[in-house]
């Protein structure tokens, strides 16, 4: 049978949302990127002025925030829509301010609690493709299948410097490389739920390939899953 929850984990800029978005296309599933509601709440903290050291304040938002993971209702290049606090954030959430943010609002106890809890209630639907830090580890420990995805600092930094200028902003290569080391590092070391492989996830580096390869490499584990 097709796994019907599948976890795709892995780096700052690995690939997971193209990835996952294409895979859960090809399947008729749902595509959910947790990262997007880290990021939401994120973006409101920093809209309320709200110190982002403060735990407290920080955690009591995450919990009376409601956030909306909508379809996309604009052409505009965008994957879903974003809503929160009656704003739409589908771009904000892009923005430098809350990549430089969005990993320390994540190390919060209270905040994955509260984020965890939504994305079960959403994934227990089942077909679905579930794409984060913590999803095959933490979220859904027993997922059908749970992928790990990576690729080299360089080249993640690399296709996030593309992805930058493509929207207009004018970033230094060097300045977007030391981003994602510093995010990967809070991800990866935080207390609760840091970013790690599950030990029974497959891990797929991408370094050197193209998006089709890496669907066709990623369709090749699914299928193989399904066969048992
Ligand atoms: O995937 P993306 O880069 O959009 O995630 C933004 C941030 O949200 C990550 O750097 C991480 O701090 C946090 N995150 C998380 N757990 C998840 C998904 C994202 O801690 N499941």
């Amino acid at each position: 049978m097709t796994p019907t929850i599948i976890a795709i984990d892995g780096p700052a800029a690995s690939g997971k949302s193209t990835i996952g978005e294409l895979l859960a296309k090809k399947l008729g599933y749902l595509y959910f990127d947790t990262g997007v509601m880290y990021r939401a709440i994120t973006a409101v903290a920093l809209n309320h002025h709200l110190a982002i050291s403060d735990e407290n304040a920080i955690t009591e938002l995450a919990e009376q925030v409601q956030i909306d993971i909508l379809p996309p209702d604009q052409n505009d290049g965008r994957q879903y829509t974003i809503r929160a606090d009656a704003r739409d954030l589908t771009w904000e959430i892009r923005q430098r301010d809350v990549d430089a943010n969005v990993s320390t609002v994540s190390t919060y106890r209270g905040v994955r609690a509260a984020m965890k809890s939504q994305q079960r209630r959403v994934g227990e639907r089942g077909r679905v493709v579930m794409v984060g830090r913590d999803i095959g580890t933490v979220v859904f420990p027993d997922a059908d299948l749970k992928i790990y995805l990576d690729a080299s600092e360089d080249e993640r930094a690399r296709r996030r410097h593309r992805e930058r200028i493509a929207r207009g902003e004018r970033v230094d290569f060097e300045n977007v490389l030391q981003e994602i080391r510093k995010r990967d590092e809070i991800d990866s070391t935080r207390s609760v739920a840091p970013l790690k492989k599950a030990d029974d996830a497959v891990m797929v580096d991408s370094t050197g390939l193209s998006i089709d390869d890496v669907l066709a490499r990623v369709l090749e584990i699914v299928e193989r899953s399904a066969r048992g």
